[in-house]
C-alpha cells in the first residue's frame, strides 16, 4: 500500500492526547456534518474533518478553514454514536495551528483575539469595547467583513444599549488579576499579536 505524500500518523495521536477524543473511533457516519450549523462555510465537513485527521493529513487539516468555522457548540458531540466531540478537537487543532505557523482565517482571528484580549482587561466580557477592537482590527487589515458589516453592527449596537441589554462603561470585576496570570500562564498575553 502507497502512503499518500505529507502523512503524518503521529499526527492523529497528538490531536487524540491533547483533545482528550478518541479520534480512532470514529466511522464516518455523518451524524455530526449533518446537525453542524457552520458546516455549510467550512472547506471540509466534521465528518471530512476526522478522516483527515485519521489519514495524519496534518497540513490539510492545520491548514484548513474549517477549524476556524466551528462555533464550539457542541451539536456534533450529542449527535455522535462514538461520543467524540469536535469542540476540543476543533480548539487543539486551532492551537496546533498556530503554534505551527499556519494562517489562521483572519476576520475570526480577530474575532478570538479580541474576545481574549477584553476578558484579560475587564475579566468578562464588554461587548461594546470587544467589538470596537474588533472592528480597528479588521479596519487596519482592510478585512471586507469591516466594510459589510460595520452599518448594521452600529445600528444593533445602539439598540442593544438603548435597551440597556449591554452597557456603555465597563467595569472591572475583583480579582482580575488572578485572570490575568492565567494569561501569563498560558501564552496568551498577545503571543499571536503579530498576525
Ligand atoms: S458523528 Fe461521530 S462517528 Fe459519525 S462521522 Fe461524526 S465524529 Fe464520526
Ligand atoms: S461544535 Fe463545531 S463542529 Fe461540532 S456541530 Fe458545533 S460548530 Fe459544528
Amino acid at each position: 500500500m502507497t502512503i499518500p505524500v505529507g502523512t503524518d500518523l503521529a499526527f492523529r495521536e497528538v490531536v487524540r492526547e491533547r483533545s482528550g477524543e478518541d479520534v480512532h473511533q470514529c466511522f464516518y457516519c455523518q451524524k455530526c456534518t449533518a446537525g453542524c450549523p457552520t458546516a455549510y462555510v467550512m472547506d471540509y465537513t466534521p465528518a471530512q474533518l476526522l478522516r483527515l485527521i485519521q489519514l495524519g493529513q496534518k497540513d490539510k487539516v492545520l491548514g484548513s478553514l474549517a477549524i476556524w468555522m466551528c462555533i464550539g457548540c457542541e451539536i456534533c458531540g450529542t449527535r455522535c454514536p462514538n461520543q467524540i466531540r469536535l469542540a476540543p478537537v476543533m480548539d487543539t487543532l486551532r492551537q496546533m495551528s498556530l503554534e505551527q505557523g499556519y494562517s489562521p482565517e483572519p476576520a475570526v482571528y480577530a474575532l478570538h483575539r479580541s474576545f481574549l484580549d477584553n476578558i484579560k482587561l475587564w475579566g468578562r466580557v464588554h461587548e461594546l469595547t470587544m467589538l470596537m477592537e474588533y472592528k480597528i482590527r479588521c479596519l487596519l487589515k482592510e478585512y471586507p467583513l469591516f466594510f459589510h458589516g460595520l452599518l448594521s453592527d452600529l445600528k444593533l449596537g445602539g439598540t442593544l444599549l438603548l435597551k440597556g441589554k449591554i452597557t456603555f462603561v465597563p467595569e472591572r470585576i475583583k480579582r482580575l488579576q488572578e485572570i490575568q496570570n492565567l494569561y501569563e500562564k498560558t501564552g496568551l498575553s498577545g503571543s499571536q499579536e503579530e498576525r
